[in-house]
């Protein structure tokens, strides 16, 4: 489809009436259908399982099958109802992940440094979180737009008959790679530890040990930080910033106990 003055304009409102809030109430670009993205998801674990080595460990995939689906159980039933899969990955680098349309991944090296279970649950809790304000959609949006405000002063140039189908293709072929698996930025990387702690708590996990988890991170990683501890914000600001939600989160941890909320999940 060659590029026109019309497409232009047509994509351009498509930008414009693409914002959405965060749960953080954070305005953000969300520019791709939901569904599309969760199959992104999904399509995305399926050939990672097939090309990476899976633990068979029953112990290991029971264990944090059991964390995941304490935190799980509390999302919102958008979130709660999809179906999600957990698997645990023999690979040594502290990570875990979890993708658009209910799939988490999760590295037996996390287990050096999440070495209870509500440390885990603080790792998954901050992966769910990424998912739950759709970091990945914004990402790709962002791509996008700015790739088609560059098509778009081209165009304006009069240097038409640029393709849009390539370039929007390949800011979508992209969008696999740069909006689901890519390290996150230090806004999103904030708001995800913020929505985990939250989540911990409200599956009656001890939000405290998410402090402790970043500390034993601290020790641990030497070289290049995995995902969720990027260098950017740095630990210790992630700290403060958990330990600032505190408060709140040790009322919403009372709250989900009181509700009989008490995670018994046996670290191996
Ligand atoms: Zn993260």
């Amino acid at each position: 489809m060659p590029l026109n003055k019309l497409t232009v304009l047509l994509l351009a409102g498509l930008v414009l009436s693409a914002c959405a809030t965060s749960p953080t109430g954070r305005s953000q670009l969300s520019m791709f259908p939901e569904a599309q993205v969760n199959q992104m998801g999904i399509q995305a674990y399926q050939d990672l399982k097939s090309k990476q080595k899976l633990s068979h460990s029953k112990v290991l995939n029971k264990y944090a099958r059991c964390v995941a689906n304490a935190i799980i159980d509390v999302l919102p039933p958008k979130y709660r109802n999809q179906r999600w899969e957990v698997n645990v990955f023999e690979d040594k680098s502290p990570n875990a992940f979890a993708l658009p349309g209910g799939k988490i991944g999760v590295n037996t090296g996390i287990f050096k440094v999440a070495k209870t279970p509500d440390q885990l649950a603080a790792v998954l809790g901050h992966e769910i979180g990424h998912v739950m304000a759709q970091h990945g959609n914004e990402r790709m949006s962002t791509a996008l737009a700015t790739q088609l405000g560059v098509k778009a002063v081209q165009v304006a140039a009069g240097a038409s008959g640029h393709a849009l189908g390539s370039g929007a293709m390949s800011a979508l072929g992209l969008g696999a790679q740069y909006g689901i698996l890519m390290p996150f930025s230090r806004v999103h990387e904030k708001e995800a530890d913020l929505i985990g702690e939250t989540l911990m708590a409200k599956a009656g996990f001890d939000p405290r040990e998410s402090i402790r988890l970043w500390e034993n991170m601290q020790k641990a990683s030497t070289g290049a930080p995995p995902e969720f501890l990027s260098t950017h914000p740095s630990g210790s600001n992630r700290i403060r910033q958990l330990a600032e939600n505190m408060p709140a989160a040790l009322a919403t941890m009372e709250d989900a106990r009181a509700a009989g909320r008490h995670p018994r999940c046996k670290a191996p």
